[in-house]
């Protein structure tokens, strides 16, 4: 059975427009050409730099806790291979806008070079940039839905700040192995929080700041 197929009859694929960009974007397109025969395998692969693309299950499960609608402006943290750049950019529509932002540069190249394929650069609907993503974007700010795709210590305060009143944030929690966090913003001032255990995550590297 195929891996979409497999996402699907284990619920982890539910909404229509998921299901659909899931199978627009291929993930083979956003891999090292030594992994092609492994690309549909529901496991984290090696993309270079000690980094990996992320295992499709959980990418599948943060896109449903995203409930993202056409038209909305995304923040993506980690932008890495840029598979989960392209699958936000597929969900939001042409109405839609993603900042990426990434801290290894070649890392952003090999992600840049991914999205080209799709046209998502030349139509001017992912941007990405290279930096700290803790700090998120404050120009391109306030945003509908924030994706991280590493693992904050804690979740960074400029997220919070840079979230629409009734946005979205996903983001890994934790050290050892984390929690995915779902935030929303309800008011200038309240943020609700869910919190969803047991997901390992390469971690978030905040600029002055050690791991210990
Ligand atoms: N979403 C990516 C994809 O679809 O390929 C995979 C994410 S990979 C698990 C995590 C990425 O986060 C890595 O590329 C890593 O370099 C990046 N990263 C770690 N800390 C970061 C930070 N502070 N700002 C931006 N990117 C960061």
């Amino acid at each position: 059975m195929d891996l979409i197929q497999q996402l699907i009859n284990t619920k982890y694929l539910k909404d229509p427009n998921i299901i659909k960009a899931f199978q627009t974007i291929k993930r083979k397109d956003f891999i090292l050409d030594e992994n092609e025969e492994v690309a549909e395998c529901n496991a984290p692969l090696a993309i270079g730099f000690g980094q990996t693309i992320s295992q499709p299950l959980t990418v599948a499960f943060m896109m449903e806790l995203l409930d993202l609608k056409p038209g909305q402006k995304v923040l993506d943290i980690g932008f890495g291979s840029g598979w989960a750049s392209a699958i936000l950019a597929e969900i939001v529509g042409k109405t839609g806008k993603v900042f990426s932002i990434e801290r290894i540069p070649e890392l952003a190249e090999f992600g840049i070079s991914n999205i080209r394929k799709y046209g998502f650069i030349k139509s001017d609907r992912i941007t990405v940039k290279v930096g700290d993503g803790s700090k998120g974007m404050p120009e391109q700010a306030p945003f509908d839905r924030i994706h991280v795709g590493a693992a904050a210590f804690k979740i960074p305060n400029n997220l919070l700040e840079q979230l629409a009143i009734g946005g979205k944030l996903v983001i890994p929690e934790g050290q050892d192995t984390q929690d995915i966090v779902l935030v929303e913003r309800i008011s200038k001032d309240e943020y609700s929080k869910k919190r969803f255990p047991g997901f390992s995550f390469v971690p978030l590297i905040e600029e002055n700041k050690s791991l210990s």
